[in-house]
């Protein structure tokens, strides 16, 4: 798995951007997809590296889709992605749409290698799907929270929860490179 640095502009350096530069101490992260199809980690890169207006900030540290990884904000710092409960203490990371089987496996390789340098087991506690904090907005983001805790299947989930959650625990266990 190789992570490359792409962070967007500071606020400071770009008005009305979408990198505050607020400290963020995490305790978990969230999962989202960009809800995008056809658009790329850079393309992604590239719409949270210019303004939106204000109220309408969005950014999140990590995008991911089949080729790269990119870290677009350091996980010390605050990014714009799930709301206000969640900003202020979780790291986000997107996922490309349409999910590609190397994306997905990118992801999962980016959760578990978030939860080891965390030192978070990988586990609903610590990583939780974007429609746990907006099921309203965001039902399927990237699977809907609901739904698996009914331990019912999403057939509108970007990926599969029950074994994402499984994956993601085998790529705990089992480091890549
Ligand atoms: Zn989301």
């Amino acid at each position: 798995m190789q992570k490359t640095v792409a962070y967007i502009r500071k606020n400071s350096e770009l008005r009305g951007g979408n990198r505050p530069g607020i400290p963020l101490h995490p305790t978990g992260m969230v999962v989202h997809r960009t809800g995008d199809p056809g658009a790329t980690a850079r393309q992604i890169r590239g719409w949270f590296d210019q303004p939106h207006g204000r109220g309408r900030e969005s950014s999140a540290h990590y995008v991911v889709d089949g080729r790269e990884i990119l870290l677009l904000i350091p996980e010390g710092e605050v990014a714009w992605h799930a709301g206000p409960q969640a900003n202020h203490n979780m790291i986000g990371v997107e996922t490309c749409e349409p999910l590609t089987p190397a994306a997905y496996h990118q992801t999962v390789q980016l959760v578990a290698d978030i939860c080891r340098r965390h030192g978070w087991e990988p586990t609903t506690e610590f990583i939780k799907p974007h429609s746990y904090f907006d099921p309203v907005n965001r039902p399927h983001d990237p699977f809907s929270w609901r739904l698996f805790e009914a331990g019912r299947q999403d057939p509108e989930a970007l990926y599969d929860a029950k074994q994402f959650y499984a994956d993601v625990a085998e790529a705990f266990r089992t480091k890549e490179g």
